[in-house]
């Protein structure tokens, strides 16, 4: 579906803009999407919800002094009680085809997530519609959407990419957590989600390596740490990008000005460290514009180097969609 061209002029202070029609009328009740473009693409972000996460400790900073972490908390005015993680998808139009990036958790309890669909309907896109879906990681927020209520398939008719390591990571019986922090419980959950997941969608999956292009729009490069095969996505058009760095970071306040604090959820921590400082200097010293999964929406900023570490330069709006 075409973006609306209605357009509409307004004077101020002399000045005549012209502003799209769409911001005076939209539905107060449709909130759950943000379109813009990138070249020749039609992007929309559209939320799946959120994953709250309390307390703070251990699921951040497991090994730093809780008294450090409450004073970096506080000094961004945020809740030192939890992390409430957004979840942000990507959908990306480029002519005939409709491609999103993740699929969100599927059913979820307390229904704090799980949002797709109506999201997705809310931003004018039915399931049967997209036609191909990139997963950064088999994690159950990621890969949770692919399946319904039944365990059908969400999206009947597309096809799924997922990275050749990540593949066969989740493959093995019992895939190598030695490295990470999670408990044995939350391994065995997400193991046997990922499974499951798989399985299902075992007969339209496609596996890629480092570096390949796809669609001709998205660049593809693998960062490991969070798990084995875990995808930064460069979404791009002519001379624009937009780099998802997916689960790279899950705090903008924790971990991109301290990194190395950590994430209790990745498979191996250190890696982890060593990868999320590479492509935050890499982001910040390019200069890139970044889409997050899991950062406040909808996710858009920039990176910027702070004293040995970053900050994040939050994207802002003039007006609402
Ligand atoms: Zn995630």
């Amino acid at each position: 579906m075409k973006r609306r061209t209605f357009l509409k002029h307004s004077s101020l202070l002399g000045i005549t803009a012209v502003i799209p029609f769409k911001n005076f009328f939209s539905d107060p009740a449709k909130k759950s999407f943000h379109r813009f473009s990138l070249g020749e693409l039609e992007l929309t972000i559209v939320t799946d919800g959120h994953i709250p996460l309390s307390p703070v400790q251990p699921f951040f900073a497991p090994m730093i002094d809780s008294a450090t972490v409450a004073t970096e908390l506080k000094n961004n005015f945020r809740s030192v009680k939890e992390v409430d993680l957004s979840i942000n998808v990507l959908v990306i139009r480029k002519k005939d085809k409709i491609i999103l990036i993740d699929t969100g958790t599927g059913i979820s309890e307390g229904n704090v997530s799980g949002w797709l669909p109506q999201s997705l309907a809310d931003a004018g896109i039915s399931p049967s519609q997209v036609t191909d879906i990139v997963i950064s990681h088999a994690h159950p927020d990621h890969i949770g959407g692919l399946i319904n209520k039944d365990g059908g398939l969400t999206f009947s008719n597309a096809q799924v990419y997922l990275s050749k390591i990540e593949n066969e990571f989740w493959a093995a019986s019992h895939p190598d957590f030695s490295k990470s922090k999670l408990s044995d419980q939350m391994i065995s959950s997400v193991v046997s989600a990922a499974h499951k997941t798989i399985s299902v969608i075992k007969d339209r999956l496609h596996l890629f390596n480092d570096k390949d292009v796809l669609f001709d729009c998205i660049r593809l490069q693998i960062a490991p740490g969070h798990t084995p095969g875990h995808t930064v996505c460069t979404v791009f058009s002519g001379e624009e990008e937009l780099i998802d760095v997916a689960d790279l970071v899950h705090s903008d306040v924790l971990v991109i000005p301290h990194p190395e604090w950590g994430f209790f959820g990745d498979t191996d921590f250190d890696l982890a460290i060593k990868t999320r400082r590479a492509v935050l200097e890499q982001i910040a010293v390019k200069k890139q514009r970044i889409f997050a999964y899991h950062l406040p929406w909808p996710g858009l900023g920039h990176v910027r180097k702070k004293g040995d570490a970053y900050e994040l330069v939050p994207e802002v709006f003039v007006l609402p969609d």
